[in-house]
Parts: C-alpha cells; structure tokens; sequence
C-alpha cells in the first residue's frame, strides 16, 4: 500500500474524491497517491484564507507571536529533515545529496531567518513635515496564493510561506501536480505548530484545473507564482480583472561569461555545476557558456572529458551526481529541443541521447548533453530547454558576447568567470540580468533578493525587499497646523 495525502484546508486535513498516482522519476514507479482539490475544495481554501484574514485571531497575534510559530516551523522541518529529504528525492529524482544537503536545511533556514528578523524588516516609519505628521505603516496584503514548480518544490514553497506568513498574510499554497509530496507533508508540520485555523491551506490539481479560479477570484489580494514564463502570462491575465499584487519568477536562458585569466578549475567545475545540477532543470541554469578564444580549446576538451563522467543513477544513491528528469514528457520536450539542435546544424559533442543502461531504463534519464558551433538563431540558444543541455560558445570581442547574453528574451541571471574582478564587476554593468554571480554560481541568500528582469518576470524573493513585496504601504497623515485652521478649511471659504 502507498502512502496517501490528504488536502490540508482550514486547518483539517480533507480526502477528496479524486486521487492522483505521484510517481517517482527514478523508477517510473508510483509512491503515494496525493488527493485531488475539486473547485469546491477550492472554492473551501479561499474562503478558509479569507475568514482566517478577515476575523481570525492571526492579524491580532504580536510580532513575537509570529516568530514563534515561523521558528516551530523551522524546527519541524529540521526534526524531519532525513524523512524531508527522502521524499523530495523520491518525488523529484533529485540526488539525495541535494535535498539532503541543500533544499531542506534551506528551507528550515528561511522560515528561521523570516522570523529573526521580521521585526527588523517590519519598522515602520514617522515623518515630521511642515505642518504634518506621517505615519508609513507595512500592512500584510490579505490573502495570498502561492503557486510553486516541481524543481525546487520544497524550497520554493518554503521561501513564499516563510515571507507572505511572517508579513502577516493567510495563503493557499499550490504545489505542483509533479511534485505535492513534501508541501503535503509541510501541512503536517504547520499543522503541529498551531497556527490559528485558516492561516494556510494547502491545496493539490493541476493547474490547468484550477489556476483560473484560485488566481481570478476577489478574495485573493496577491499572487506570488515561480514557473514557466509561458503559464505566469496566463496568471497574470487571470489576475487582471480584479487587479492583483504579483511577483512573478519565471524561465531563463542565462549564460556564463568564461574570461582568458579566469581560474581554469575554478570556471570548469562552476560551468558543468551550473548546468548539470538538479538535471539542467533550474530557472538559473547556465545553458549558454562563453569562453573567451584563448581558453576554449583547453576548456571545452576537459568540459566534455568532465561531463562524460557524470555518474547518472537513481536519486535514493548517493554516489548518484545526476538524477532523472522530472518526467517522461519533460523529457520528451529535451529530446525535441536536441533533435532540432541537431537538425538546425549545431555540432553535438557529447550525450544526446537516453542512456543505454539497463538499471536505467524505467526511469527519465537523459545524458548530460553538450553542443558546439549553436548559433543565436537556433532554438536551442534562445529558448529555455530545461534539462541538462549545454552549448559552448567561443567569443573575442566581448562587447558581442555580452549583446549575444544579453538577446534573449529571458534576464534572470548570468555568472562571470575572471581573476580580474574589477573588469568582471564592470561587465557585470553590462549583462541584463537580476542576479549575477562572479566566480561562483547558485548562491543564494536569505538576506539577499533574488529576481529576474524581461520575461524572466518581476518582483523578488527573499531578503528585505523581497519579504516587502508581501506587504502594502499604508501612509497615514496627521494634520499639525498649529495656529492657522489646516489648509483644507478654506477651501470653500464657509
Ligand atoms: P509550470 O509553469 O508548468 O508550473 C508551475 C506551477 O504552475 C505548477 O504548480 C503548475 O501546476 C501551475 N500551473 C500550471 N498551469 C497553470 C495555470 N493555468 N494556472 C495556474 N497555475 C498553473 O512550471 P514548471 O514546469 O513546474 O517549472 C519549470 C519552470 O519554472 C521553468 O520555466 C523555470 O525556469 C521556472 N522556474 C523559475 C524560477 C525563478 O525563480 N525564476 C525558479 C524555479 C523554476
């Protein structure tokens, strides 16, 4: 028997009719059956987020209060971590390393780090003007609908809950329909924190299903959604009638710039990182890299010699480097992206195909892939693939390497690869991109925005300015005219 997981709605956990298989990408196998929200259910979280908003004990509670329950929270995950980690390897085939290493003591960070420093975050201004007194107070929004990918689905989710709850909002959390697992287990945790009934919901369908409705409705006051630039467009149509709050973190087609004196160990292990981990599949993955002409002959042979070795294996074994795709139609969608590659005359130099390895052959897999001579035209340099697809391109003038990086649609993030940081900062300037990295790649902070440009969309996570997208600005104006009659009674000279 697999396990089952239920929706967790106004602060009970519900079975629904509907049921979905949750498989593992690994096997192909399924592991757990995840309820299915109907628009009812839908239609219950809404109303449970609001009434929890609107007349709940939540937005009475003290900002001590607030941390208290965001560090119960934190502690939970971390209790759970190896049971956490496990589930999210199961259900994202991502190597256990990752999840247990990165995603899930993240997670259980970024609840910590909200509730460290929401008061400090919160501080509310006063201003003394001529004749004036002004009060700017940050107010949580209301109602918030957080919408997460399967990539990150534990991370993700956390670095919304954390910000929009330590705001002082309600949410409705919806996981992706690959990957429900560990946010259904989070119910659990948030569950035994004790939040006031309503404070979060956590509903599971695909998205197609119930996006509409969760993302039109007026009780939703804001939208925080990460995903597919393709489905962020149709949210924020579905937002547009009752004009909603949005942060939207969408695709990317970010690049690396690998300069002559750059660390040539450094730059290499940073590259293949950059778009090998979690299979090529991260909103920042470097899936275009450009060396500079001296170095690209020495940096592509040990590129290819390196991404060769990647030990691709099942997600539970830690010798594992390189996990699965998440499904066997987003590998389908890779494989297309490869063929036309291919067909378009860009020079495949290495993977390419579905491993011939019998231990492999129930699950998503796909080589780690690297082309050569891709040209700005082709499909393959300007749209997002997600999946492990590299293409190396050789430049001398830099100026029309950065025009290259700089031509796409996308503006996420870009890593720079140089011993002379001054030049490389200065180029930095240069690169249309929210986040850039020099001689590193993929950090992320708790204290740091995080946030794209262009189609990669807008508004941040994370740091100070991006736990303030979860609140509103109210200015409260005192009139302080001390001998006259404030100005306004005059006006009509009564
Ligand atoms: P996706 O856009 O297909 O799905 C994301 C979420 O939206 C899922 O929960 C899905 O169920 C939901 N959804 C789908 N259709 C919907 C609809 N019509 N209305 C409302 N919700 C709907 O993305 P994905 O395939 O899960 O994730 C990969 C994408 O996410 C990539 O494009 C990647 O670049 C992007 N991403 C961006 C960031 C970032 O921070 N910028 C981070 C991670 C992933």
């Amino acid at each position: 028997m697999i396990p089952y997981y239920p929706l967790y709605l106004n602060g009970e956990f519900r079975e629904t009719k509907s049921r979905q298989g949750v498989v593992n990408p690994s096997s192909g196998e399924a592991i757990a059956e995840a309820a299915i929200a109907s628009s009812g259910d839908v239609e219950a979280a809404l109303d449970s987020a609001r009434r929890a908003f609107d007349t709940g004990p939540w937005r009475k509670i003290s900002l001590s209060e607030r941390k208290s329950f965001l560090l119960k929270i934190s502690k939970g995950i971390i209790e759970k971590a190896a049971e956490l980690a496990r589930l999210e390897t199961l259900n994202t085939g991502k190597p256990i390393k990752e999840s247990t290493f990165m995603d899930v003591p993240s997670a259980a960070k970024t609840f910590e780090h909200f509730a460290n420093n929401l008061g400090r975050y919160l501080k509310d201004e006063s201003l003394e003007l001529e004749n004036a007194k002004s009060h700017i107070l940050h107010e949580p929004y209301g109602v918030v609908v957080l919408i997460v990918p399967w990539n990150y689905p534990l991370l993700i989710a956390s670095w919304k809950l954390a910000c929009a709850l330590a705001a002082g909002n309600t949410v409705v959390l919806k996981p992706s329909s690959l990957t429900p697992l560990t946010a259904l287990e989070l119910a659990k945790i948030i569950d035994g924190a004790g939040l006031p009934r309503g404070v979060v919901n956590i509903i599971h369908a695909s998205g197609d299903a119930i996006g509409e409705q969760l993302c039109a409705d007026k009780r939703v006051d804001m939208i925080s959604f990460t995903g597919s630039s393709e489905v962020g467009k149709k949210i924020i149509a579905y937002s547009a009638e009752n004009v909603k709050k949005l942060i939207m973190e969408l695709g990317g087609k970010s690049a690396s710039i690998v300069l002559k004196d750059a660390d040539l160990e450094s730059a290499l292990t940073g590259c293949l990182c950059s778009i090998f981990l979690n299979q090529g599949q991260m909103c920042t993955a470097m899936s275009r890299i450009f060396v500079e002409d001296e170095l690209y002959d020495r940096f592509v042979k040990d590129f290819l010699e390196k991404a060769k070795r990647i030990k691709l294996g099942d997600g539970l074994d830690y010798q594992t480097q390189m996990g699965p795709l998440i499904s066997a139609s987003q590998r389908k969608k890779v494989i297309a992206y490869v063929e036309k590659a291919k067909a378009e005359g860009a020079k495949l130099s290495c993977g390419g195909k579905i491993p011939n390895v019998p231990m492999l052959r129930n699950g998503f897999f796909f080589e780690p892939t690297v082309f050569e001579d891709v040209s700005e035209k082709m499909s393959i340099f300007q749209e997002e693939v997600f999946g492990p697809v590299a293409c190396l391109n050789r430049f001398s003038d830099l100026d029309g390497a950065i025009a290259l990086v700089n031509g796409t649609d996308f503006a996420l993030a870009a890593s720079l690869w140089a011993r002379d940081t001054e030049k490389a900062k200065d180029l930095a300037g240069k690169i249309n991109a929210g986040i850039i990295w020099i001689n590193t790649y993929g950090m992320f902070y708790n204290d740091l925005p995080y946030g794209g440009f262009k189609q990669s969309g807008f508004g941040k996570e994370l740091g100070r300015e991006g736990f303030l997208e979860y609140t509103r600005l109210k200015n409260i104006i005192i009139d302080q005219a001390k001998e006259a009659k404030p100005l306004v009674s005059y006006w009509y000279g009564f």
